[in-house]
């Protein structure tokens, strides 16, 4: 049985779990019922959507500049607040598979103003980080309301009306954080719903033993691509990787050295309105040791992509079938802008034209973890710009 998912425009929690699997990494938000609930409108300065290391970025910089947590009944000049759809801290952190370590990850940049401290290299991002975050929030006290899932924005006058699962907000300015770890993105195939084997994305994945015995197509030449491959090929049957480019090595001894001239890149797409390339995945690919004794086992072999997809496996580019039972996408993710449908501020090629963090054009909108900002020290110089513009336009702080 294959997965389904369907990419509704409107923000419908659920509507696209993966069908194929009972496996999954997908956020609990996606299955509990989160539906707008109307409210007396609550008013803010600087509503803030989304608290992972983005969005406790900003709040962290909206702190610093003086500004207050909302409290309700207040003068509202002045304060801010993040709404999280999570229940708890750590953002998409919370969600990775369980066996990315502290070692396999790329690195984590420290938030403004509290370091990660230490920690053991093999444990796990998803304990480590959202640990991290908590402490960060409880150190600075910054308002997070959760669990409130953002349905709409719409313009009002003098500002937004964003309709959540925690009523009804009026703010003079958003920052939006909403990450992409809610868009796994499916390339199509022809073929691909007639597949007799079990599709799976990278946000469905939960480790090697989910492919025990089993004959696994890996699709993407990215980190994460990689890193299933490493864990998988010990104890799969067989794989057979597939990517559109030649794949890029980085035999750095660990450390990543092209952060600058990435980011540079995907600054000019955005502001050209472009669809946002990953500043991680356009990193290139660490060579780790679980990788290197992988590669040295003849794991990446690279074939480039198949053609189509039959009901028992792949149709190569050279003619032949490769037989599958499974089909990994490790194909990324896109952003989580469906709330900000309303605004329509998609550009024909499929991006948002930005100025810097802002929308271009729309100076109280920001989008953090967006483009260049879509890591952790671009989360914090990005909240550090966005508050400041705010402030010039807002007159606050
Ligand atoms: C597998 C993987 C590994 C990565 N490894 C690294 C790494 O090693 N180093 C690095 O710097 N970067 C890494 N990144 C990139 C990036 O740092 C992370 O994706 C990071 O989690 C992004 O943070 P964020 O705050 O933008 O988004 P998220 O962590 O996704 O946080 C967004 C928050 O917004 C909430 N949200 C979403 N929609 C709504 C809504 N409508 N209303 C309210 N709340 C909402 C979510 O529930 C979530 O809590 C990695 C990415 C991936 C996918």
């Amino acid at each position: 049985m294959g997965s389904q998912r369907s990419n509704n425009s409107t923000l419908v929690p659920g509507a696209w779990r993966p069908s194929g699997s009972e496996w999954g990494t997908r956020p609990a938000w996606l299955d509990n019922e989160q539906e707008p609930v109307s409210s007396e409108v609550h008013h803010v300065d600087v509503l803030v959507i989304g608290g992972g290391q983005a969005g406790l970025a900003v709040a962290h910089e909206l702190h610093r500049a003086g500004m207050r947590g909302y409290v309700d009944g207040t003068d509202i000049t002045g304060t801010y607040l993040v709404i999280d759809a999570e229940v708890r801290p750590g953002g998409a952190w919370q969600h990775r598979w369980p066996t990315l370590t502290m070692e396999t990850i790329n690195d984590i940049a420290d938030l403004p103003g509290l370091k990660v401290g230490d920690y053991d290299p093999q444990d796990l991002a998803s304990h480590v980080v959202p640990e991290y975050f908590t402490r960060y929030e409880e150190h600075f006290d910054l308002p997070v309301l959760r669990p409130a899932l953002a349905h709409s924005v719409t313009r009002i006058d003098g500002g937004y009306q964003v309709e959540t699962s925690a009523g009804t907000w009026h703010a003079r300015a958003i920052v939006n954080a909403t990450g992409t770890w809610t868009r796994p993105f499916l390339p199509y195939y022809s073929g691909q719903e007639k597949f007799m084997g079990i599709h799976l994305h990278t946000q469905d994945y939960r480790g090697p033993n989910q492919f025990v015995r089993r004959r696994v197509a890996v699709v993407g030449g990215g980190i994460s691509a990689t890193q299933h491959l490493a864990e998988i090929a010990p104890v799969a049957k067989s794989t057979s990787w597939y990517t559109r480019r030649e794949p890029v090595w980085i035999e750095s001894g660990g450390v990543l050295t092209t952060g600058r001239e990435v980011e540079e890149s995907v600054r000019q797409r955005v502001e050209a309105g472009l669809r946002p390339l990953s500043v991680v995945a356009a990193t290139g690919l660490l060579v780790t040791d679980s990788v290197r004794v992988a590669r040295e086992a003849g794991v990446f072999e690279r074939k480039p992509m198949f053609t189509s997809i039959e009901p028992d496996g792949v149709r190569q580019a050279d003619g032949k079938l490769w037989k599958a039972d499974m089909i990994l996408w490790a194909t990324g993710f896109r952003s989580e802008l469906r709330h900000l449908a309303p605004l329509k501020l998609r550009t024909p090629q499929g991006g948002i034209k930005m100025a810097g963090t802002a929308v271009a054009g729309e100076p109280t909108i920001h989008l953090i973890g967006y483009g260049p900002t879509a890591s952790t020290i671009g989360a914090r110089w990005g909240a550090r710009k966005a508050v400041r513009e705010l402030k010039g336009v807002l007159g606050i702080g």
